[in-house]
């Protein structure tokens, strides 16, 4: 279809989605990444760690809303009858894959957090209020957050965070959001990609072998 002379309606209207494909893979193609920005999409994201969620908001054209460790007391889940529960270690952390494989390790990191939880609660009873009681909270803390972002941004965050260099959990979301995109479009989800499918070699300092290093 010629779009010459059409009104937006009418090429909005008329264009087959064959058609729009090869023009949005052009576009791509050339470097004209500007209309990828009309398309957003919001994420609800639960139980990353606030380690996870830091790497996540560096990523500044995007609009997020995170769960408030002042006005909710950490540690207590909200029940429909408005009245508190205090929930299982595992259900308020992050246990990284590499402390499970070492007992010995678990078993420390689980006290160290309930020492901390049982320090947390010690505060809050003696009234110090929660924006300050947050403060001995770990990184590895869950968190919880609505995240926006534009079709450009998720290209090029997941360029970044789905590379083999990326930590684990932000990979590990970056490779939940490409399933996610890819229920709703699959043909956009092949846009999320590591950055050395995109230039077709590797610029990182250490490779993960996927694509070779490029010479200097
Ligand atoms: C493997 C890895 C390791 C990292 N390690 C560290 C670390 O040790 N320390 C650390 O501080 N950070 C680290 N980061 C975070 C990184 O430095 C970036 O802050 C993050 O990846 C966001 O990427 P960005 O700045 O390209 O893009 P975004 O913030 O997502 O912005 C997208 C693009 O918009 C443009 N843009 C946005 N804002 C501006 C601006 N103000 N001026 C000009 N152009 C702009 C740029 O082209 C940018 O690439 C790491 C990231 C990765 C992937």
């Amino acid at each position: 279809m010629s779009i010459t002379n059409k009104s937006i309606f009418d090429v909005y209207s008329e264009l087959k989605e064959d058609e729009a494909q090869d023009l949005v893979k052009r576009l791509y193609k050339m470097g004209h990444h500007t209309p990828f920005e009309h398309a957003s999409f919001t994420f609800g994201i639960e139980n990353i760690s606030r380690s996870c969620s830091h790497q996540l908001v560096r990523h500044r054209i995007a609009s997020f809303t995170q769960k408030s460790q002042r006005y909710t007391r950490f540690g207590a889940k909200a029940l429909a009858s408005g009245s508190d529960k205090r929930v299982e270690i595992e259900d308020l952390y992050v246990f990284p894959p590499s402390f499970q494989k070492h007992s010995s390790i678990l078993t420390k990191y689980r006290d160290y957090l309930e020492l901390g939880r049982r320090l947390y609660e010690d505060l809050l009873s003696k009234g110090v209020p929660a924006e300050d009681a947050r403060y001995i909270l770990p990184n590895s803390t869950h968190t919880s957050l609505v995240m926006t972002m534009n079709f450009r941004e998720l290209m090029h965050a997941s360029s970044l965070r789905l590379c083999q260099r990326a930590q684990w959990e932000i990979r590990s979301v970056f490779e939940e959001i490409k399933k996610r995109v890819f229920e709703v479009s699959p043909f956009l989800s092949e846009f999320l990609c590591p950055k050395c499918e995109i230039i077709g070699y590797c610029n990182e300092e250490k490779s993960c072998g996927r694509k070779p290093k490029k010479e200097s």
